[in-house]
């Protein structure tokens, strides 16, 4: 509640949140009467949808099993709370292999995810598109695609979509600067527009295809004020929900909306 209150001062009318904290560890109990009046809170003022954001450290694709158990664990006991919160989206990391290889990195992140999906969850499931750095996986559309493909091998109705981080694309090699259409038609032929349901909006503090993944402040980056005039206005893009992941304070957001908003023409 206290989340939805913020984002309306400072101009939002969507927001994203971890379930717990980023590095991990128990989530705090789920206070009914809160989540209630954000629900009517949230309906009243058109707040939504929300993007629930994985701990960093959920990793499926993880050599240690204790590691992969965490991962399970966690994801069912955010999606079981995340039924308080129709139409909440939930943003993960697919994770990385750390060296047993890409193939059977998306294995083990797709049966996780079959697992999972042997209830039938509401909230839709985004994988984030990654920078590449390390053994990630989801540093490019096709290890997405193939990720998504052999869930739906295992579990046919798992709720499965995209979230497109601009700072981790760029990282990961597509230049959104200089070749937005045809990132976005690469997308769509090797993923689907169809999946697409978010985008992270964040600059970068390193040059294409560093494999990096540090967020700099819209416009003070690599990719540059005028590549974020061009996403907010895509045709494919600009009805999505845009989060800001830049490294900022509440007054640098409300700055940065702002500044969003006066590139998106109407
Ligand atoms: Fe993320
Ligand atoms: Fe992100
Ligand atoms: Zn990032």
């Amino acid at each position: 509640m206290a989340m939805a209150k913020t984002a309306l001062s400072i101009g939002a009318n969507v927001f994203q949140f971890f379930t717990r904290n980023p590095r991990g560890g128990d989530a705090k109990p789920l206070d009914l009467s809160d989540v209630a009046a954000f629900n009517a809170f949230a309906a009243k003022e058109g707040i939504g949808p929300i993007l629930a954001h994985a701990p960093y450290t959920l990793n499926a694709a993880a050599a240690r099993p204790e590691v992969r158990v965490f991962a399970e664990n966690t994801m069912r006991d955010d999606l079981d709370r995340l039924e308080h919160t129709p139409g909440a989206m939930y943003n993960f990391h697919p994770g990385s292999h750390v060296g047993q290889g890409a193939e059977a990195g998306m294995d083990l992140i797709a049966a996780m995810l079959g697992r999972i999906w042997t209830k039938p969850y509401s909230t839709l499931v985004l994988l984030e598109t990654m920078a590449g750095k390390g053994s990630e996986i989801g540093r490019d559309f096709t290890e997405i695609r193939t990720v998504i493909d052999r869930t739906l091998a295992i579990a046919p109705d798992a709720k499965l979509g995209v979230c497109l981080d601009t700072c981790h694309v760029w990282d990961g090699g597509y230049d959104i600067a200089n070749r937005l259409d045809e990132v976005v038609e690469e997308f769509d032929r090797i993923v689907g527009l169809g999946r697409l349901k978010a985008i992270h909006v964040n600059d970068s503090m390193n040059p294409l295809a560093a494999h990096k993944d540090r967020h700099e402040k819209i416009g003070q980056g690599h990719i540059g004020l005028e590549a974020f005039r061009r996403i907010v206005n895509h045709p494919a893009l600009k009805d999505l929900p845009f989060y800001l992941e830049t490294p900022n304070e509440l007054d640098g957001y409300a700055a940065e909306i702002k500044l969003l908003k006066g590139l998106a023409q109407c």
